[in-house]
């Protein structure tokens, strides 16, 4: 049995031990928690409440043969080593470098995705805009938090926060300053709302002073952020300040979420 196999499993009786306590309550998690003082072997820490509503639902899904844990481990996968803002970037760079890709890109943009691997459920029908000098571009969904998945991975907490989802239509400016990105007035800001059907993602200006730069170096300079539109791609600062996914995890708290 290889290491991910064993992992699956081990995380299969953990879900079983959860889904029992999930029934008896948490009296059983505080006892653990006393009883792990007297002896000094690894233990997982305790999960936090959602997380443990989470997993014993998932355990009891699994149990009742509603889902199957192969299919859960396989999902789960995908999401974890798979999908994520590092796709988007490598799409991105590729753009950047390559005018045929980025035409392709802009005329068909799941066709353009998926030549370099990437694609799912989540993105069969996506749309790039491009941002320039004169024109920038935001992403939101207004409705619930619709967000191409190959090319990003799952959307952060502020993504499906009801202030951004608000203020991204009514005052774009304003949610852009707050992410550190202020717009000269003659520049448009179009705002896009994905939804399950349709999801956007943002082609970021390539940064002048990356002209030298491998495909590979551009790919590291673009952030989820920039290919939402809430901030632009930026060489690295020497000293300065950028816009990091903690950053915009502190916007969100000063929301409210
Ligand atoms: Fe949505």
């Amino acid at each position: 049995m290889g290491d991910s196999d064993k992992g699956a499993v081990d995380r299969r009786e953990f879900l079983k031990g959860i889904a029992a306590g999930a029934v008896t309550g948490a009296t059983q998690v505080t006892v653990h928690t006393q009883d792990t003082q007297d002896h000094n072997h690894d233990h997982q820490d305790v999960p936090s409440d959602l997380a443990l509503r989470v997993k014993a639902l998932e355990s009891l899904l699994v149990e009742k043969g509603l889902v199957e844990s192969a299919a859960l481990d396989a999902l789960i996968d995908t999401m974890e080593h798979k999908v994520g803002p590092r796709n988007g970037a490598r799409v991105v760079a590729r753009a950047w470098v390559d005018p045929a890709y980025k035409k392709r890109l802009l005329e068909n943009a799941p066709a353009a995705i998926a030549e370099l691997g990437y694609s799912s459920g989540q993105g069969d029908h996506m749309v790039v805009v491009e941002n320039g000098p004169k024109v920038h571009n935001l992403i939101v969904c207004t409705l619930c938090s619709c967000y191409p998945w190959p090319v990003l991975g799952l959307p952060p907490v502020w993504y499906k926060s009801a202030p951004y989802r608000s203020r991204a239509v009514m005052d774009p400016r304003g949610i852009l300053r707050e992410f550190g990105t202020t717009l000269p007035d003659e520049v448009e800001v179009r705002v896009w709302d994905s939804t399950a059907e349709l999801r956007y993602l943002v082609l970021p200006e390539r940064p002048s002073g990356t002209e030298r730069m491998s495909e590979e170096q551009l790919a590291a300079l673009v952030t989820r952020d920039a290919m939402v539109g809430v901030a632009k791609v930026t060489l690295p600062p020497s000293g300065g300040r950028t816009c990091t996914a903690s950053m915009t995890w502190a916007v969100s708290r000063e929301w409210g979420r």
